[in-house]
């Protein structure tokens, strides 16, 4: 039977539901949950996290289009999320398609697909999503009537392992340009033309790359040789997007009826980080800063928490101490939201005793754990990341941290960095003993560290893009000597398998040959690659065999300082000058301050000069712009300059 609208899907549900675990992952219904006339409306969007709901549900960037997009009259945004195993199999036994949280319509009616893409490892299921909504899997067999299948998020600043399956990604911040994307949907719709057009168009859109309309050549010893455009207007290279200002913070949230990873509301208090970490790919693409002011986040809150009902709200920001009114924001949500005892989470603090006051502040009463994250322990190594600091500036933050009544400190480092020596790593447990030491000083057999340790993925558009990833044999021999000698009382360690490690690092540094890997991947059976219990190492060895490439090609290779990543034609405007002169200066030992200290004219300011000029003051961390000089490069053709 062809299960293919929404009233036969829910009477399938219906029988299925029962049967499954956490069924509240998939009825929808929750509080906010906006529910839209569907025949009134012009163009349906479905935001899709390729993960299951309890994850997918505290994903900020979801919130904020679903809401973006919902406060258009004429659009719809509805929610889908992957099914976990029972309800794949269950699904596939009804025959009944992938389908829409608020109104059960199947994905294929719906006119665009939103994938987001945060994190590599989501690459499989977005297939797996495909097939299960029964949309033909590569954007070169979709027409005029299947839905236009775009993806966004960190990862898709490199998206060439996905660009065979995507027809268009959206490449940086996404609150402007999704609007953009629906009105030049609604353009082609109108004027009836090919869906060639509709990809032209979509091009010109500041921050949209069509992977189609590109090819990329290969030299003979497998590099790539460069991507060239295969029409004349398609940009070359494709500039991120960004919001010259932050627009208000999403209020209207979802709330689930069952627990989801944060039950909080997420405030994004500020966009970017200018310290700078040479590993840190997150730090490089989302230049520049930008804060919201504070009177903006309090009432955000306020109105977030009655349309809500949340009892804690987190602080987001890639660095939430290095926000400029921290502690005037800190000390205003205590005196407005004192009654209803809102708690306050910061993630993301910097080790330094301000962050210890800041915490003291937060939770007088609540006293678990506290969370620093130096990534290296020597302080040679440190400066090689650009996180400089002394073991003795760590060990004071630790003492204070003691001294006012947390027992439990979790560090987190990485090993693998460049040029890491088996003395750095050994120094890893030696830090967490004197850590711990400072601990039972204070507060005695109480005093608990635990280390969590990763293993470092040099990350496109990063300073450390040139640099090999540690092989399986030295991950294992340096986890293997943190297993012999972080253990005792007091002590604990995580880390991460190394297999988890070349997943994340093949599928985060691919070219376009990757695709062949995912798709042999998911079709050998891969699903939820970031899940411990799914995630099947064998299946992606023997799919880089069957698509004959070596997979050690990707991890491996120290690559020659003017090797053309497969991500160049992707402008992350922070320029390539600009990471190999940091890239050299790491192995110099050679450190940067904070750049709001002092600006290091890291390509950010040239491209964006006309979004900064007219944005003068504070609201920018960097340097101001008053001259009249033009940018150095001609940026944006007319069609996509912005306003
Ligand atoms: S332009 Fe200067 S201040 Fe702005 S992000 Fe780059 S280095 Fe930092």
């Amino acid at each position: 039977m062809t299960i293919n609208n929404s009233i036969d899907i829910s009477e399938q549900l219906d029988r299925i539901l029962p049967t499954i675990q956490k069924p509240g992952r998939y009825t929808g219904g929750e509080l906010n949950q906006v529910v839209k006339d569907w025949e009134q409306i012009k163009t349906r969007v479905a935001l899709i996290f390729p993960d299951i709901y309890d994850l997918g549900m505290s994903n900020l960037g979801l919130a904020i289009l679903y809401d973006i997009l919902n406060n258009k009259p004429d659009l719809l945004a509805e929610r889908a999320f992957s099914p976990w195993t029972d309800m794949e199999d269950a699904m596939r036994n009804a025959n009944l398609p992938m389908f829409s949280l608020e109104t059960r319509h199947p994905l294929s009616d719906f006119d665009i697909l939103g994938f987001s893409f945060p994190y590599e490892t989501l690459y499989t299921n977005a297939l797996n999503i495909l097939d299960l909504a029964q949309i033909p899997m590569f954007t070169s067999e979709r027409n005029s009537f299947h839905p236009l299948v775009i993806a966004g998020g960190h990862a898709a600043f490199n998206p060439e392992p996905m660009h065979a399956f995507m027809d268009a990604f959206v490449i940086g911040e996404g609150e402007e340009v999704i609007l953009e994307i629906v009105n030049a949907y609604q353009d082609w719709k109108e004027s009836g033309s090919s869906r060639v057009y509709l990809l032209e168009s979509l091009s010109n859109i500041w921050g949209v790359y069509v992977p189609s309309l590109y090819q990329a050549k290969y030299n003979y010893d497998g590099t790539l040789s460069n991507v060239e455009k295969l029409v004349d207007t398609a940009p070359l290279p494709i500039i991120k997007r960004i919001l010259p200002q932050l627009p208000p913070p999403v209020t209207r949230f979802v709330v689930p009826y069952i627990d989801v990873v944060h039950n909080r509301l997420p405030v994004e208090i500020m966009r970017g980080c200018t310290r700078g970490c040479r590993f840190c790919h997150a730090g490089m693409i989302s230049r520049p800063v930008r804060e919201r002011s504070v009177d903006e986040v309090i009432s955000a809150i306020e109105q977030a928490q009655s349309l809500t009902g949340y009892e804690e709200v987190g602080l987001l920001s890639l660095s939430s101490s290095d926000y400029t009114h921290i502690l005037d924001l800190v000390g205003k949500i205590g005196r407005k939201f004192n009654k209803q005892h809102l708690a306050v989470s910061l993630p993301s603090l910097r080790i330094e005793s301000f962050s210890v006051e800041l915490m003291d502040a937060l939770n007088k009463s609540k006293r678990g754990g506290f969370t620093l994250a130096p990534e290296a322990a020597t302080e040679r190594m440190r400066e090689i990341i650009n996180k400089p600091l002394s073991d003795e500036q760590l060990l004071d933050t630790a003492r204070a941290i003691f001294d006012r009544g947390w027992t439990k400190i979790k560090l987190y480092f990485m090993i693998g960095h460049p040029s890491e020596t088996i003395e750095d790593v050994i120094a890893i447990s030696d830090l967490c003993k004197a850590v711990l030491s400072e601990g039972k000083q204070r507060v005695g057999n109480r005093a608990q560290v635990t280390a969590g340790v990763s293993t470092f993925i040099p990350k496109p558009h990063t300073p450390f893009q040139w640099v090999p990833c540690d092989t399986f044999e030295q991950i294992n021999e340096k986890q293997g000597l943190l297993k012999r000698t972080l253990r005792g009382k007091g002590l604990k360690l995580n880390w991460n398998a190394p297999e988890d490690t070349m997943l994340e690092a093949w599928l985060s540094r691919g070219d376009r040959r990757l695709a062949h890997v995912v798709l042999e991947a998911w079709k050998r059976g891969a699903r939820f690659d970031a899940w411990k219990e799914h995630f099947r190492y064998d299946i992606w060895l023997e799919s880089f065999q069957a698509a004959g490439l070596n997979p050690a090609f990707y991890t491996h290779r120290q690559r020659p300082i003017d090797e053309t990543f497969p991500w160049d034609h992707i402008d992350s405007t922070v320029r390539k000058k600009f990471l190999t002169e940091d890239y050299l200066w790491s192995q110099n030992g050679k450190t940067r301050v904070d750049c709001r200290e002092r600006c290091f004219a890291c390509g950010i300011l040239p491209t964006f000069t006309e979004q900064r000029r007219n944005n003068p003051g504070d609201v920018w961390k960097c340097p101001e712009v008053k001259s009249k000089r033009l940018p150095k490069k001609e940026l944006f053709t007319k069609v996509n300059a912005p306003e």
